[in-house]
């Protein structure tokens, strides 16, 4: 994809090493993430810490989640190329730049129109063609609904109904839940019509999921 491939990253191919030493085992996740140029999706002050596997902090009090995150949610979507994703949180772009790497088709809804917009022209400028949508991820996109796969990047208190209802059936959501001390990873897979299971991952911190946009 347009910069991101033309050049080696090193330092981007060191944070894939590393995460791999941390237990992350999905190739197409890895080179994904040794692809991207991190620095990229935060501010220029951050530049130095991009490659650490660490949280940044991005504009309107959100973050960019930390790498391990990030592909350890990747990994548990196992995207096949040209599924259709949904995720919820764009904040920086750089989760929907990893979905793309991935050769997803990717849809990514984000609240604050300030993220939404920044995250747009960054990754039009990468390169990368997600299509984002400013509005409530809680209300998801049912016009273009189902999808095969979602991923919400904040977390909600509650498993988002709307959401699930606009999963195809075999289709599933991997989703940090719980409150504000703390949130499980969650898979939520749909069975039947009417029918879903869970299984849960681990524990993550995330910033919350709210309703409404800024
Ligand atoms: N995936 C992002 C992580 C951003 S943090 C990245 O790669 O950088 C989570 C993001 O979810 C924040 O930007 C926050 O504003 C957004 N968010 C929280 N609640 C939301 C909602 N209801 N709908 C859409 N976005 C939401």
């Amino acid at each position: 994809m347009a910069d991101s491939s033309q050049h080696k990253n090193v330092k981007a191919e060191e944070l894939a090493k590393d995460l791999k030493r941390k237990g992350i085992r999905d190739e197409r996740v890895l080179a994904a993430i040794a692809k991207i140029p991190r620095e990229q999706f935060v501010d220029k002050s951050m530049a130095e810490y991009a490659y650490l596997d660490r949280p940044l902090p991005i504009e309107e009090g959100q973050t960019i989640s930390q790498p391990y995150t990030v592909a350890f949610q990747t990994e548990l979507l196992q995207l096949k190329p040209g599924e259709k994703v949904l995720e919820i949180g764009t904040g920086s772009g750089y989760q929907a730049a990893v979905l793309c790497e991935m050769e997803a088709e990717v849809y990514s809804i984000e609240r604050y129109q300030e993220l939404y917009l920044l995250a747009k022209e960054r990754l039009r400028r990468l390169g990368y063609t997600p299509q984002l949508f400013f509005g409530d991820g809680y209300e998801g996109l049912p016009g273009l609904a189902p999808f095969d796969k979602i991923l919400i990047t904040a977390a909600p208190e509650e498993i988002p109904e709307k959401l699930k209802e606009q999963l195809r059936i075999g289709g599933w959501m991997v989703l940090p839940l719980g409150g504000r001390q703390g949130q499980k990873m969650t898979v939520v897979k749909r069975t039947g019509e009417d029918r879903y299971s869970r299984t849960t991952h681990g524990d993550f911190i995330f910033v919350p999921m709210q309703e409404g946009t800024q």
